[in-house]
């Protein structure tokens, strides 16, 4: 692909091409190679739904970009900028962050072109009813072929309205709750997805930090403790990041950008009271803490920090502004927030990104596990919890009858049998763990691979590429 001269291409040119970079450290034949690349099907739907007295019509889409595993996976976007190359890019991305993190799905993702604070909620249920409607009909919503989740303008409220919509369209259908993720834990949901995304993005970071070499790759030492974070976006998935990072890792919140101003307060900011007062004002002007509002919030990608997070959108740091970041990582919240033309600059400067397919898969691993448990009908933990209890009360008995005492907390913290979050909790420490070791191991053990980005990317790839073989496609 030749580039254009600003060296800017689309956000789906931009995933392309760095899974060509990728694509050329493996040993894919080129037919493949292409045809894993490449979106799969994508459906455009018009519908017309009435509001007052008018008739509106609505555009949305729904792009599968692989299906090498079933069902296909990935959230449905409302935003009022929303087209087909971006709903196709975060397919694409969806494909390659279910194979890195081992998350047995194919990669889909829809999007609707509407802005929601424009209607009322009874108007938002019409029409998100009549979207799911729409894609339920060609088979782009259902248990075992598409699954969707909440993403940027989405939360519980659509998925329960999807869920409602679509039991309604196959009644009997005694697995029809796993046809969407990210419900109300009361319609099937599971504990700890709402937070899921941010405290992913929290353990990629601390297993970013457990590894020495890594952390000094990005020119820093130490943990998490006192680090300067910036955070791009203070929406589901910024919130519950930096609420995390400051409440459990000690990290310092320095600054806080919404799209309508900024927050900088180098002795860090109380990240739950900033995060209500922008619920409440719908943006940070006004805010009275201490440190200081900054009009040009995108002023403040480029302050000095150890860790920047974009956690809105796809784009924000790009050829113009690479060259002035100042942060040592940069930690992907978000899909797609670097483009290709500012990777090449960051590398060049030495910034490390960790990159989206990996740092923001904790959203779709929790979908995953309640995708299990709706298809399994039980809450995890609820057969084992009880029977746990009894069996470490008799462990801590036999030590105590040994002559040690065993402190009070500490037995607690033992004989407490797991809960459905514990348990949650632990399988994406354990995925995020697991996904960064093979990242690391990728990236330090091939000198044709510059970063994180690209030895993600192959690591899927060659996943997919596997499935499709061992699935028969070619001999
Ligand atoms: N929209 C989220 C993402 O981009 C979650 C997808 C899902 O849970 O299926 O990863």
């Amino acid at each position: 692909m030749t580039l254009p001269a600003d060296n800017e291409v689309s956000f789906k040119d931009s995933v392309n091409l760095s899974f060509d970079i990728a694509r050329a450290t493996l040993d894919i034949p080129d037919g493949m190679a292409q045809y894993i690349r490449n979106v799969n099907n994508v459906y455009q739907v018009r519908f017309p739904v009435k509001i007052g007295d008018e008739i509106e019509t609505f555009i949305g889409w729904r792009a599968v970009h692989s299906d090498h595993k079933l069902p296909a996976k990935g959230g449905i976007r409302f935003a009022p900028h929303v087209n087909q190359n971006e709903v196709e890019a975060l397919a694409a991305l969806m494909s390659y962050k279910c194979a890195l993190v081992d998350v047995p799905f194919g990669g889909s993702k829809g999007g609707l072109l509407i802005d929601p604070s424009k209607y009322d909620r009874p108007t938002m249920e019409r029409i998100t009813r009549r979207f799911a409607f729409e894609l339920i009909q060609k088979d782009y919503i259902g248990p075992g072929t598409n699954v969707p989740a909440p993403d940027m303008g989405t939360g519980q409220r659509e998925m329960a309205w999807i869920a409602n919509t679509f039991n309604s369209y196959r009644p009997g259908d005694i697995n029809h709750l796993a046809c969407v993720t990210g419900k109300p834990v009361s319609m099937g949901g599971i504990q700890g997805r709402v937070e899921a995304t941010g405290r992913g993005v929290v353990f990629g970071l601390r297993e970013f930090f457990r590894n020495e070499s890594d952390v000094k790759s990005a020119g820093l030492e130490g943990g998490l403790e006192g680090k300067k974070v910036i955070i791009q976006g203070l929406g589901n998935v910024g919130y519950y990041t930096s609420k995390i990072l400051q409440e459990e890792d000690g990290a310092k919140i320095i600054g806080v950008l919404e799209y309508n101003g900024g927050w900088l307060d180098p002795e860090g900011v109380n990240v739950e009271d900033i995060y209500r007062y922008k619920v409440a004002r719908k943006g940070l002007k006004g805010y009275q803490g201490r440190g200081n509002f900054i009009p040009d919030s995108a002023l403040l990608l480029e302050a000095e920090c150890d860790i920047l997070i974009p956690a809105a959108m796809e784009g924000v740091i790009d050829q113009k502004n690479a060259s002035k970041i100042q942060a040592k990582i940069i930690a992907e919240a978000a899909n797609g927030p670097v483009t290709f033309a500012a990777e090449a600059i960051l590398v060049e400067k030495g910034v490390v990104s960790i990159p989206d397919v990996y740092l923001n898969a904790g959203g779709v691993t929790v979908s995953y596990f309640e995708w299990i448990k709706n298809l399994s009908h039980i809450r995890f933990g609820r057969i084992q919890k009880r029977y746990d209890e009894g069996k470490n009360e008799k462990l801590i008995q036999a030590i105590e009858n040994s002559g040690h005492i065993v402190p009070k907390v500490l037995k607690e913290q033992i004989c407490k049998g797991s809960e459905e979050i514990d348990l949650v909790r632990s399988g994406l420490d354990d995925t995020m763990r697991e996904a960064w070791q093979a990242i690391r191991e990728r990236f330090w053990t091939h000198d044709e691979i510059k970063s994180y980005r690209i030895a993600a990317m192959s690591i899927a790839i060659e996943k997919i590429h596997d499935s499709y073989r061992t699935m028969g496609v070619y001999p």
